[in-house]
């Protein structure tokens, strides 16, 4: 054998024996023996590296360090799924879709809705080429680096019916038993343990080095084949195929012939969820017909042919310890419980929110109250009720706090609001922290290298009065904080100047204007163009921009209105961060230089004008009719005949939203 055949005769091996351990559960060698040839390849590949590969066995182990994950646009749109809650709502969206199709009974399949963080794994001839998060939707950011160290993901498949080119959606998982161990690791190294494995394996994802993902014991189960070629005439054959291709689709789910069927699959599961070794949040049912569900299509949320069964929240009881008050960035309260900790559904319960000042009177709640917790889709759990039978003699009643637990200012309501907010913007510790560590952070002027303690610090020392002070400061400012090297000074220092370029839309989302967050921003920046226009803009005016309503107005009027807001402006501008909207804002890529496209008909994932924005972004140009010049019509539903014929007899490719995206992301 030639040094090419044994490498690659031992990948291909340990790719199944990978298979066999982690998707089948069924090993067919010693842990030892799989040691053994792994370390052989690995010896093999270092000494000839021009056969490197990125998808051998040997790279499952971590390594690579992504600094800023790189953001992708998804060929086919990742959606939301509706939400049922009981039986009739599910005959409800039967009755809806049998109107739809013309027909009188559907068959389904039900899957167990696995409660983790989706994934889209992209697959070219066999080969793991891109797993993106689910973003927004539209976009979300490359983890292909973290994705390959989870084992059950397969690296490389073959059979004989793998198209080319396909798309799979999952979930990645973190079982509990992984999780608690992690939980108790970090409790016995005195570190805050995670508050739940949904959290856990998403934030997994996000870390930027990949030996840590490595050795975090996730999972990922599959569940939705998308190609542009028609595979599979049922939801069951395309999960049969999935299996059959090495892809790890937990057993549990099965085909319901019709409706009684899926009841009795909830009745069964809402019952069996505990004994899971992964936490479930309820069930998916879909059309199994995949004809039916490309005929009933999407809503601007979700597919019309699925929904997700939520099942009904667990809940335990435990004590009511303590109240605390959080002051968030924008002086709001959060007030929160203290609980005795209680096991909740495999993970531990300590805190739960209590909302607002009308939560905590609607409860009546007493200070050592035995309260019922619950975990529903948010991060922190709620308390559902109190146990009066259960309540001490002469216990004192919560009384919400007045002042400012931080700062004992008044604290203020606004009519028709429930919270309370702390009006002591510019003097309150937290705020003045929290709208720093918001000014920073990655989404708004993404300076990096500053930590919440080294900003509490120059807070503290009076080096930040606000953010804007940030642009005066030195290296020399900030060796002494925390002692700081010489270097990472002065990198920080680099950083915040970097930051002056960055654009006027996520200037304003930095500016930590209470409900102006990263879609508002965008809107006004759009629509007033620099910040003078801004500030000067009427309530009415506001309200004139499209899905900004009388509470933004009213927020951002507020803003501009106080003094020590205008001079923070003044300071930024001297500093020369972007104030205004960039007439000629640089592309995002140059992936469509020199191309002209004509767009043309409906479309599904965007809009007409959204795809013209998105070509021009990355270089391309917009033409508005057909010429011998045209690059390609990128064609939607129902365009006009006359533009179809015009591109076949110049012979200009016609293309489809997603081949576009598709050459976006080549
Ligand atoms: P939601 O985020 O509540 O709208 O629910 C939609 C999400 O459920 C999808 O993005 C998937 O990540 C997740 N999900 C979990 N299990 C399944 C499944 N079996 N089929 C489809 N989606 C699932
Ligand atoms: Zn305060």
């Amino acid at each position: 054998m030639t040094i090419a055949e044994q490498i690659s005769a031992l990948r291909k091996e340990l790719h199944e024996h990978n298979r066999r351990y982690y998707v089948e559960d069924d090993p067919v060698i010693s842990d030892h023996l799989f040691d053994q040839k792994l370390a052989a390849l690995k010896a093999l590949e270092e000494a000839n590296p021009s056969f490197f590969d990125p998808n051998s066995p040997t790279q499952r182990v971590g390594g690579a360090v992504t600094k800023n994950f790189t953001t992708v646009m998804h060929a086919y749109r990742m959606y939301s799924l509706d939400n049922s809650y009981n039986k009739q709502d599910l005959l409800d969206w039967e009755t809806r879709m049998c109107k739809i199709l013309g027909v009188d009974v559907l068959d389904y399949t039900c899957e167990l809705k696995y409660d983790g963080a989706s994934i889209s794994l992209t697959y070219v001839n066999g080969n793991l080429t891109q797993a993106v998060t689910r973003g927004d939707g539209v976009q979300g950011d490359d983890v292909t680096n973290n994705v390959k160290t989870i084992h059950s993901v397969p690296l490389q498949i073959s059979s004989s019916d793998l198209p080319d080119t396909f798309t799979i959606r999952g979930e990645i998982i973190l079982p509990l038993a992984g999780f608690n161990a992690m939980n108790a690791a970090r409790i016995k190294a005195g570190e805050e343990p995670y508050m739940n494995p949904r959290n856990t394996a998403s934030g997994s994802l996000k870390l930027q080095d990949s030996n840590l993902v490595a050795a975090r014991p996730l999972d990922c189960f599959l569940y939705q084949i998308v190609s542009d070629q028609s595979l599979f005439k049922t939801q069951l054959d395309a999960l049969e195929a999935a299996t059959r291709w090495g892809f790890y689709v937990p057993k549990h789910y099965i085909h319901a012939p019709n409706m009684e069927a899926v009841f009795s699959y909830l009745e069964e599961w809402e019952e069996k969820r505990s004994s899971l070794p992964y936490e479930i949040d309820g069930v998916v049912i879909k059309v199994n017909q995949l004809n039916y569900q490309e005929e009933l299509g999407y809503t601007s949320k979700s597919p019309r042919w699925a929904m997700a069964y939520k099942f009904k929240a667990e809940a335990v009881e435990t004590q009511l310890e303590d109240v605390v008050y959080q002051v968030g960035r924008t002086g709001a309260i959060t007030p929160v419980a203290q609980l005795t900790p209680v096991l909740l559904g495999g993970t531990i319960v300590k805190r739960a929110s209590l909302h607002n000042a009308d939560f905590i009177a609607g409860l009546d709640l007493h200070f050592s109250d035995t309260v019922s917790v619950e975990k529903g889709g948010e991060i922190i759990p709620k308390i559902t009720a109190v146990n009066t039978n259960k309540r001490q003699q002469n216990s004192i009643p919560v009384r919400y706090v007045t002042n400012c637990p931080e700062c004992n200012t008044p604290l203020e309501r606004n009519k028709d609001e429930a919270q309370h907010y702390c009006p002591n913007a510019h003097g309150c510790m937290p705020q003045r922290v929290g709208r720093v560590a918001h000014f920073i952070s990655r989404k708004a002027m993404d300076i990096d290298g500053l930590g919440a303690e080294t900003i509490q610090l120059m807070t503290q020392n009076n080096l930040l009065f606000s953010y804007a002070d940030l642009y005066n400061i030195t290296a020399a400012d900030l060796i002494p904080l925390e002692r700081l090297a010489e270097k990472s000074a002065q990198n920080i220092v680099k950083a915040i100047a970097a930051s002056t370029a960055v654009p006027f839309a996520r200037v304003l989302f930095a500016l930590g204007i209470r409900y102006v967050g990263q879609t508002v921003a965008k809107k006004l920046a759009q629509h007033f163009g620099s910040i003078d226009a801004l500030a000067n803009a009427s309530i009415e005016e506001l309200e004139t921009v499209d899905e900004i309503g009388v509470r933004i107005a009213e927020s951002v009027r507020g803003f501009f209105a106080l003094a020590e807001n205008r001079q923070i402006i003044e300071q930024l501008r001297t500093a020369g961060v972007q104030l205004e909207q960039d007439k000629n804002e640089s592309p995002v890529s140059n992936a469509l230089a020199d191309l002209r496209f004509v767009v043309s008909g409906v479309f599904t994932n965007f809009s007409r004008d959204e795809l013209k924005a998105l070509i021009e972004q990355h270089g391309g140009k917009i033409g508005a009719s057909i010429s011998s010049k045209t690059s390609y019509l990128v064609a939607g539903d129902n365009m006009g005949p006359s533009k179809k014929t015009k591109a076949t007899t110049l012979g200009i490719p016609i293309i489809s939203e997603q081949e576009l995206v598709m050459m976006l992301n080549a």
